[in-house]
C-alpha cells in the first residue's frame, strides 16, 4: 500500500472520491500546514484527520470531548484495520500503560485522547518522547466560553502549539457562527491555519413544521408509523414528565421507545443509550441532553413535541438525522402553548436585560422559521449568513406551499378585545369572550357589555387559537412577566389595530400531510419491492449477529448506505463487492464471504 491519501481512501475506508472538500484538507496537513475546518454534521470531517495520521508518520493525536464518540469511532478504524486506541478513565491503569507503550514504539495511527488528560504532564512527557503526525481538535466549539458546549480544559489547548510547533494543528466543528470562528482560531492560535467554510446545508434533511391543534402524540405516532416504522429516530421534549409519559405512551403503542432524561439513574441511562446505538430502530424519547455526542449515523427522523429556544438549537438538534447522508426527517409539531410558555420562561427567567434581549431576539427567529410561508431552508441557511440559496423542493413549505389570507380584521378583533378587557387576561378568556360566552367570570369583568363580547363568532376556538398563536409569535403581542400568561399590546400592533396595514397570516391547515415522493426517498428502503425488502432485512440481520459478537454497533460494521448499494447492485464475487462503497480492503476479507452469501441466497 502507498502512503498516498487517495489509495488510503480508497484501500482503507472503501470510498472511491474525496468530498469537497476533504482533499484539499488533506493536501494542508500533509504539506505540515494547520487548519481549521468548518462543516456540517454528517458532512466527512472524520476523514480530514484520519487519512494524514495514517499516511504520516507517527501517530495521530486526536482530541475528543466524549468518551462514547471515542470508542465509537476508535471500533469504527479498528473495523476498517486501522491501528488506532484511546486514553480516557474508562481504562484501567494497566490498559493505559499498553496503550503508552503503542504510542513510544509507534504501533498506533491514531490516538483519540480526552483534552483532561492530554493537558497532564505526564501525558505531554509521553507525547514528547514519541514521533506525533499530527494533533486534530474534534468539537473545536468547545473552546468557546459563550457556547452551550464549553470545556475550560479545551482552553489549554494552545499549549499544544507552544510545546510542539512544528507539527500540523487541525480544528474541527459544525459550528457555524462568525464569533465562534473568531474564538477558536485565537484560542488554540490558528492565524495561520488555512480555513475550509463548507455550506451548512444539509440537503438529505427534510423539514417539517406542522401546527398542533391537539393530539400531539397521535399525529407523531401517525408520522413514525406512516414514514418511518422500524426506523431509530429522536423524540425530543421539554420536560422529563413529558419524556417519560411519550415514551411509554409509544411503547403501548407498539414501537421501541425508551426515556432519556437527567432525572434518570445513570446506569437506566447508559442502558438505554447503549440500546438505542447497538439496536435497531429504536426511538429515543428524551429530553435535550440526549443527543451531543451521539454518532449513529443512522437516525433517520428527529421529532420535536416542542418548540426550541433558537434556530441553532433547533439546527444542532435536527442535525443529528441523516448523517450518514440518507434521506431523513426533522419533524416539529408546535403550538399556541408553546410560545406562551417559551415566551413566559424568557421573561421570568433571572438573566440581566441585556442578555433577555439577545434571548428574545433568537426565540423571535425561531418563532419565524416556523410561522413562515416561503422555504424553511433558505430561511435556515440566511439565518447563518448562506443568503445564496434557491428554494430547497425538499422542505414542507416547497412541498405543500400553505395558504395565506387576509386576517387584517380578525386581527383588529383580536387585539382590541386584549384592550378592551384591560390587557390583563390570557388566550383562553379572550377567545370566549369574543365568542360571546357568558360566564360568571366574564359577567363579574362586566365583559359582556364590551363592544368586542361576540364579535368574533364567524370563526372557531382553534381558528381563534392560530390567531392569536401568529400575533404572539409575531410579536404584535406580549405575554406578561408575571407569567399568568395575560396578554399586552405591543407597538408593534399599533399600524394593524389602527387598520394602516393589513396582515396576512397562515392559513391553518390540518397538519401537513406530506405526499410521499417515494422515488427521491427510496434511498435505504423501505425497498419498492418485496425481494429488495427481504434481501435488506437479511442483511441487517447479518449485520446485526456480526455486530454483536463483537460488541460493536451495527454502523461500525456496514452502514446503511453500503447494505443498500449491496441490494441495488446484487454482487456475486468478491471482486464486485469491493467496489461497493465503504468497503475497504480489510472489511473485504472480513466480511465479504458472508455477506456474499446472503445475496446468493437472496438470488432467486
Ligand atoms: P462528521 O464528523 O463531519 O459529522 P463523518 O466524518 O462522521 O462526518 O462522516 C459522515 C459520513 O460520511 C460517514 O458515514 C462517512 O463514512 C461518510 N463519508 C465521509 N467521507 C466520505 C467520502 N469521501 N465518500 C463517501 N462517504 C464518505
Ligand atoms: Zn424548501
Amino acid at each position: 500500500m502507498t502512503n498516498q491519501p487517495h489509495d488510503i481512501l480508497r484501500s482503507i475506508f472503501g470510498y472511491e472520491h474525496f468530498r469537497d472538500p476533504q482533499a484539499e484538507v488533506i493536501d494542508t496537513l500533509m504539506a505540515g500546514q494547520d487548519a481549521l475546518v468548518l462543516m456540517p454534521t454528517g458532512g466527512g470531517k472524520s476523514l480530514c484527520f484520519q487519512i494524514p495520521a495514517i499516511a504520516r508518520p507517527g501517530t495521530g493525536i486526536v482530541v475528543s470531548p466524549l468518551i462514547a464518540l471515542m470508542q465509537d469511532q476508535v471500533a469504527a478504524l479498528k473495523q476498517a484495520g486501522v491501528r488506532a486506541a484511546f486514553l480516557n478513565s474508562s481504562l484501567d491503569m494497566q490498559q493505559a500503560r499498553e496503550v503508552e507503550r503503542q504510542l513510544l514504539q509507534g504501533e498506533l495511527d491514531l490516538l483519540y485522547v480526552a483534552p483532561e488528560r492530554l493537558m497532564m504532564a505526564r501525558m505531554l512527557d509521553l507525547l514528547s518522547n514519541a514521533k506525533i503526525a499530527l494533533f486534530a481538535i474534534d468539537e473545536a466549539h468547545c473552546v468557546s466560553q459563550w457556547g452551550h458546549d464549553f470545556r475550560p480544559e479545551y482552553i489549554q489547548l494552545s499549549v499544544l502549539h507552544e510545546r510542539f510547533p512544528e507539527i500540523p494543528r487541525i480544528a474541527l466543528t459544525a459550528t457555524a457562527d462568525e464569533p465562534t470562528r473568531r474564538e477558536i482560531i485565537t484560542r488554540l492560535g490558528l492565524n495561520e491555519a488555512r480555513v475550509f467554510i463548507s455550506s451548512f446545508d444539509r440537503p438529505n434533511i427534510r423539514y417539517r413544521i406542522a401546527q398542533n391543534p391537539g393530539g400531539a402524540r397521535e399525529q407523531l405516532l401517525h408520522f413514525i408509523r406512516e414514514e418511518h416504522a422500524n426506523d431509530a429516530g429522536i423524540v425530543y421534549c421539554l420536560s422529563r414528565r413529558r419524556v417519560d409519559e411519550v415514551a411509554a405512551w409509544l411503547a403501548e403503542k407498539g414501537l421501541t421507545a425508551l426515556p432519556y432524561h437527567a432525572g434518570l439513574d445513570s446506569r437506566e441511562r447508559a442502558a438505554n443509550q447503549t440500546r438505542f446505538l447497538n439496536e435497531e430502530g429504536v426511538i429515543m424519547v428524551a429530553t435535550i441532553a440526549f443527543g451531543m455526542g451521539i454518532d449513529k449515523p443512522n437516525v433517520r427522523f428527529v421529532a420535536h413535541m416542542n418548540l426550541p429556544k433558537s434556530v441553532e438549537a433547533y439546527y444542532q438538534e435536527t442535525g443529528r438525522a441523516g448523517r450518514d447522508g440518507l434521506p431523513s426527517d426533522a419533524w416539529m409539531i408546535y403550538g399556541l402553548q408553546d410560545v406562551i410558555t417559551l415566551r413566559q420562561m424568557l421573561e421570568t427567567s433571572d438573566s440581566d436585560e441585556a442578555h433577555k434581549r439577545v434571548e428574545r431576539h433568537k426565540l423571535d427567529a425561531m418563532l419565524g422559521l416556523c410561522e413562515l410561508t416561503t422555504c424553511r431552508r433558505q430561511a435556515l441557511l440566511a439565518y447563518f449568513g448562506e443568503t445564496a440559496h434557491e428554494p430547497c423542493g425538499n422542505c414542507d413549505t416547497c412541498l405543500s406551499p400553505p395558504e395565506t389570507w387576509d386576517a387584517s380584521v380578525p386581527a383588529q378583533k383580536a387585539l382590541s378585545c386584549v384592550h378592551r378587557t384591560g390587557q390583563r387576561f390570557g388566550v383562553n378568556y379572550l377567545i370566549d369572550v369574543l365568542l360571546g360566552k357568558t360566564d360568571e367570570r366574564i359577567q363579574r369583568f362586566g365583559h359582556d357589555a364590551i363592544t368586542t363580547f361576540g364579535i368574533g363568532r364567524d370563526l372557531t376556538t382553534p381558528e381563534w387559537r392560530g390567531i392569536y398563536r401568529q400575533l404572539i409569535a409575531r410579536g404584535l403581542l406580549a405575554v406578561d412577566i408575571e407569567g399568568h400568561g395575560a396578554l399586552r399590546l405591543t407597538d408593534a400592533c399599533r399600524p394593524v389595530l389602527r387598520g394602516e396595514e393589513s396582515l396576512w397570516l397562515r392559513r391553518e391547515l390540518k397538519p401537513a400531510r406530506i405526499k410521499k415522493t417515494k422515488t427521491a426517498r427510496a434511498a435505504a428502503g423501505p425497498f419498492t419491492t418485496e425481494r429488495d425488502q427481504s434481501l435488506w432485512e437479511a442483511l441487517r440481520a447479518l449485520r446485526r449477529k456480526l455486530a454483536s459478537s463483537q460488541g460493536v454497533p451495527p454502523y461500525v460494521v456496514f452502514h446503511d448506505a453500503t447494505l443498500a448499494e449491496m441490494v441495488a447492485l446484487r454482487p456475486q464475487s468478491l471482486g464486485e463487492f469491493a467496489h461497493i462503497s465503504g468497503v475497504g480492503e480489510r472489511k473485504l476479507a472480513a466480511y465479504g464471504e458472508a455477506f456474499l452469501e446472503v445475496v446468493q441466497a437472496h438470488a432467486v
